[in-house]
């Protein structure tokens, strides 16, 4: 969703489309063509064509990473700027993973306008898209997982969901159900309309402000703030966007659906400040946590900042899935590895009284004997 757009519609991170139609107009148009191309390609097998210029991008990020790493590592940045990336890495993730995430793709909770503006702000120079288009990949893989009509298809490969899919066109079942998912809310907000429509401008400024900032005000060489605050905190976002997309669905524990792809993993949920609990989450979608402790011992930030704006007052309407709800589901169709599955946890030792795993029969017993 970084570089990525469908291959009728390109719109990439550096170079902005040449004439911006409004999402409707051009939702219209491409289903006109998306339909007549079908009926000529009815019988054809599908060929997904290379997108050389998000190839380009993708192969500048991942080296220029290195780039900005050698500058860290051989200490040639000063301490200040070493500590304004390193901020600077983590709000622009914050951007990601509470804004376009759980609030706008999930609607998993309500927030201020002004919120609303911060998180645009640093997801914008997190420069993965527009928000209108993140949000319309991302809702396509929850709803059409691990088929032909996901863009992140994880069928086709750990290397195609990773990076894979930015460099090829889509599946036309794909771009189908693109143009169909509901973006109506997304359409109704003035503020990420703006931002759809003038974000390659918006993506520019910014990240030109980022660079200048070390420059102007502790006198960072331009070099070393380019490769370091832009490059390379751009290449760790991009990354932890992408293992959510490829690991969490090749690697760890399935807790809560043993039949999903998605994953529990706790090395992505470090990197990416709690978005790795992605087994619950396909199964919760809707849960502003995405997983099931919001909570900084299970560095869960996200969670944890979302709670602190609640107690602010600047967020309320967080969606949250009831205990009950978790376990039934657990021990419905879990993997085995959730500690309810486990065969004493749920069999032959009781807690105490009211515990599920009480005997019907002696329940009633209990109730009878109480003095
Ligand atoms: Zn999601
Ligand atoms: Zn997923």
């Amino acid at each position: 969703m970084l570089f990525c757009k469908p291959a009728s519609t390109p719109l990439t991170l550096y170079v902005p489309m040449k004439k911006k139609m409004a999402p409707d107009a051009k939702v219209h148009q491409n289903v006109m063509k998306t339909e007549s191309d079908e009926n000529l390609k009815s019988n054809a097998p599908f060929r997904a064509e290379i997108q050389w210029r998000n190839v380009a991008v993708n192969l500048f990020i991942h080296l220029g990473f290195f780039v900005g790493l050698y500058y860290i590592i051989t200490f040639k940045l000063q301490l200040k700027t070493f500590i304004y990336f390193f901020f600077l890495t983590c709000l622009c993730n914050l951007g990601v993973t509470i804004g376009v995430h759980r609030l706008w793709s999930h609607r998993s909770f309500k927030c201020t306008r002004p919120i609303k503006l911060l998180l645009t702000f640093f997801y914008t120079m997190a420069g993965q898209s527009s928000i209108f288009h993140w949000v319309q990949i991302h809702r396509v893989h929850h709803k059409f997982s691990e088929t032909l009509k996901d863009p992140l298809d994880v069928n086709r490969g750990f290397f195609f969901a990773h990076v894979g899919w930015y460099c090829l066109s889509y599946h036309p079942e794909c771009e189908t159900e693109m143009k169909r998912i509901d973006m109506d809310d997304i359409k109704a907000d003035k503020d990420l309309m703006f931002q759809y429509k003038y974000y390659s401008h918006l993506f520019t400024l910014l990240n030109f402000l980022s660079v200048l900032i070390p420059c102007y005000f502790w006198g960072e060489s331009f070099k070393i703030a380019f490769w370091v605050c832009f490059v390379t905190r751009f290449a760790i976002n991009f990354t932890q966007l992408n293992f959510t997309n490829s690991a969490n669905h090749f690697i760890g524990k399935r807790p809560y659906d043993k039949t999903q792809s998605a994953t529990d993993n706790i090395a992505c949920t470090i990197f990416s400040f709690g978005e790795g609990y992605h087994n619950y989450h396909h199964v919760f979608p809707y849960d502003y946590r995405t997983g099931e402790f919001g909570d900084i011992g299970h560095y869960n930030l996200s969670a944890v900042i979302i709670d602190f704006w609640y107690k602010m007052g600047w967020v309320w309407d967080r969606k949250l899935v009831s205990q009950d709800m978790i376990n039934r589901r657990v021990l419905r169709t879990g993997d085995g590895s959730h500690w309810l599955s486990h065969d004493e946890a749920h069999k032959n030792s009781i807690y105490g009284y009211g515990d599920k795993d009480i005997d019907e029969a002696d329940q009633k017993e209990l109730e009878r004997m109480i003095g």
